[in-house]
C-alpha cells in the first residue's frame, strides 16, 4: 500500500481542494478506508463553501483565457494529460482498487478508459464542427459555430471514481471549457491522485485553474456547486434521487444538466441462444465490481425453455465465484464500498422476502474484515417491486419470459433505462429488441452484456437514468454553445419568409 501511495504522491493527510493550486481547505478530515479491510489508507482534508468559491473563482478566471486557446492547443494539452495518466496507470489503477475495491483488472480498464477518452478527445479537438446551410435569401450566408460554454460542474460516484471525471473532463477541455470537479467522498484519495497528475500538465501549459478539485460533503459543497450561478452546466453522475436534487437546482437558472443516474439492467436470453456466450456475460455484469456498476446485470429474463438450464449453470458457476482482496490477481469479486452498501443489500433482500422471492444462493454477509458479501441469485417476479429497484449489490433477480416481445415487455417494465441486451441468434428477434418498439434503454446490445461499454459511443440512458450522454459520438455538443449566424454580403436587405416590411 506504501508504495502505491508513494508512487502517486499521497500523504497521510492531503489537501482536498485545488484551483490554481492545492491548498489547506477549512473542512473536517475525512479518513478513505480500504473496504477490504476497513482500515483507513490516508485521509483528505475537505473544503467547506469558502474553498469552494475559490476553487470556482480560479476556474472562472481561468476559462476567460482558456477559451481562446485554439482547439487543436487545447487537445494538445489534453494529449499530455493523457500520456501522464499512461505512466501512472498501474499505480493509480491499484489506488482504485485499494481504496473503491474494485478487482486490479478492473482498476486498470477504468484508467484505460481515461488514457482512450483523452485520445478521443485530442481527435475531437480537430472535429468540432459546425454545419453549413444554403440561406434562402440572396447574398446570405448561414452557418453554425460551437463555442466553449463556461465553467463546467462535475459530480462523480464511487463506483468509477475516476474514468466519469475523464469522460467529462477530456471531452469539456477540447470544447474550451474550465471545470470544477466534486468526486465522492467514498473515493477522495483517487481524485487526489489524479489532480496531483494533472496538475504539473495545466502548470506547465500555462492553464492553472482549469481542471478545479472540491472535496466535500455533497450537502455542502455540493450543494453549492449545483445552485451556482456561474456553473452553465451541471454534469452528475449518481442515483436517482441525486438527479431529482441536480434538476430542481439547475431548472430556475436555465442550467443544462448532463444526469447519468442509476440503471436496472436486463438480460433477455431466448432459449436459441449460445448458452456459453450468455452464461459468461452474465458471470461479469452481474457479479464485476461486486454489482456496483451503473450498468450491472440485474436482471435476468429467460425464455422458459432454457430457464432451468441457465440457473443450474449461473448456481454452479457462482460457487466458483473467487471473493477476496481485490489487489490479488485470482480474484473475481471484491468488497462492497462500505458498511452502508452491506446494509442496503440486506435490506433489498428482506423485502425479496417479504415479496415472495426466493434466495437460491448467497444473500450473506462474509464472515471476514472488510465490506465483503456473497453474490446472490433470487428467483423472483418481474411485478415485485423490489425489482424495480436499483439495489446497488450483487443481486442477480431471474425472471421468465414467454417469447422476445414478452421479454422485451419485462425488460422495459422498470423505471430506470440504462442498459439491456438480448441473447439470441434468431436476427428477427435480435432486430425486434432493437426496433422502436423493443428496448426502451439508452444502450441495446446483442449477444454481449450490459456492462462494459466503450468510450466511443455515447453513453447513458433513457427515463429515470436522466437522459444524459457522455463520452463519445456527439456527447460533445453538450459542452459547447451554438450559435447559429447569417451573413449578408449584397447590398439589400431581404427578410425570411418574404416578408415585406416597409418596402
Ligand atoms: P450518490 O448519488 O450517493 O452520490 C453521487 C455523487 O453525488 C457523490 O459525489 C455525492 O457526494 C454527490 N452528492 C450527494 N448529494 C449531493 C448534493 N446535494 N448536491 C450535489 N452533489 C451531491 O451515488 P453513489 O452511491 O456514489 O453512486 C452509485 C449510484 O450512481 C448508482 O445509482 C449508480 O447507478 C449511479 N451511477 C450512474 C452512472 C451512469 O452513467 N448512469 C455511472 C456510475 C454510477
Amino acid at each position: 500500500m506504501k508504495a502505491i501511495l508513494e508512487q502517486l504522491g499521497i500523504d497521510k493527510v492531503n489537501f482536498g481542494a485545488c484551483g490554481d493550486d492545492f491548498f489547506k481547505p477549512n473542512g473536517a478530515e475525512l479518513v478513505s478506508l480500504n473496504p477490504a479491510t476497513g482500515e483507513p489508507i490516508a485521509s483528505v482534508i475537505q473544503a467547506n463553501r469558502a474553498d469552494y468559491a475559490k476553487v470556482v473563482d480560479d476556474a472562472a478566471r481561468a476559462f476567460e483565457k482558456w477559451r481562446d486557446v485554439p482547439a487543436p492547443k487545447r487537445g494538445e494539452i489534453v494529449r499530455q494529460i493523457g500520456d501522464a495518466l499512461r505512466a501512472k496507470k498501474e499505480p493509480l489503477a491499484a489506488l482504485v482498487s485499494l481504496e473503491m475495491g474494485k478487482v486490479k483488472s478492473e482498476g486498470l480498464g477504468e484508467v484505460q478508459e481515461m488514457i482512450d477518452i483523452c485520445d478521443f478527445a485530442v481527435g475531437l479537438s480537430r472535429q468540432l464542427y459546425g454545419l453549413a446551410m444554403h440561406s434562402e435569401r440572396p447574398g446570405h450566408r448561414m452557418y453554425e459555430q460551437w463555442h466553449p460554454l463556461g465553467v463546467v460542474g462535475i459530480i462523480s460516484a464511487f463506483n468509477f471514481p475516476i474514468a466519469v471525471w475523464s469522460w467529462n473532463s477530456a471531452i469539456a477541455a477540447v470544447c474550451g471549457d474550465s471545470m470544477v470537479w466534486k468526486p465522492s467522498s467514498d473515493t477522495p484519495l483517487t481524485a487526489v491522485a489524479v489532480q496531483k497528475i494533472i496538475h504539473p500538465i495545466l502548470e506547465k501549459n500555462g492553464c492553472k485553474g482549469v481542471m478545479g478539485l472540491v472535496v466535500g460533503k455533497g450537502s455542502e459543497v455540493g450543494d453549492a456547486l449545483i445552485n451556482d450561478p456561474r456553473i452553465p452546466l451541471i454534469s452528475a453522475t449518481g442515483s436517482c434521487d441525486l438527479g431529482v436534487k441536480v434538476a430542481q437546482a439547475c431548472a430556475p437558472r436555465y442550467a443544462r444538466m448532463i444526469l447519468e443516474l442509476g440503471g436496472n439492467n436486463a438480460i433477455v436470453v431466448l432459449d436459441d441462444a449460445d448458452l456459453d456466450l450468455a452464461t459468461r456475460a452474465i458471470l461479469f455484469g452481474a457479479i464485476g465490481t461486486a454489482g456496483q456498476r451503473c450498468t450491472t446485470t440485474r436482471r435476468l429474463i429467460m425464455q422458459k425453455g432454457i430457464a432451468q438450464k441457465l440457473t443450474d449453470r449461473l448456481l454452479a458457476a457462482y460457487k466458483q465465484i473467487r471473493i477476496g482482496d481485490p489487489l490479488d490477481a485470482n480474484t473475481n469479486m471484491g468488497p462492497l464500498v462500505n458498511k452502508g452498501g452491506i446494509e442496503e443489500m440486506m435490506a433489498g433482500l428482506e423485502k425479496v422476502k417479504a415479496q415472495g422471492g426466493e434466495i437460491l444462493c448467497g444473500g450473506k454477509r462474509v464472515d471476514r474484515p472488510g465490506f465483503f458479501v456473497e453474490p446472490t441469485l433470487v428467483k423472483a417476479k418481474p411485478e415485485m417491486p423490489i425489482v424495480s429497484e436499483e439495489t446497488f449489490a450483487p443481486i442477480l433477480y431471474l425472471l421468465e419470459c414467454d417469447n422476445v416481445e414478452d421479454g422485451i415487455r419485462i425488460n422495459n417494465m422498470v423505471p430506470q433505462g440504462l442498459s439491456s441486451a438480448i441473447f439470441t441468434r434468431n436476427l428477427l428477434a435480435a432486430e425486434a429488441f432493437l426496433s422502436a418498439r423493443g428496448s426502451d434503454c439508452g444502450i441495446a446490445n446483442v449477444n454481449i452484456g450490459t456492462s462494459g461499454a466503450e468510450i466511443g459511443g455515447a453513453f447513458g440512458g433513457e427515463k429515470s437514468t436522466g437522459g444524459g450522454r457522455e463520452a463519445g459520438s456527439d456527447s460533445w455538443k453538450q459542452y459547447m454553445r451554438r450559435q447559429t449566424c447569417t451573413l449578408n454580403y449584397s447590398k439589400e436587405l431581404p427578410l425570411a419568409q418574404g416578408i415585406k416590411f416597409g418596402d
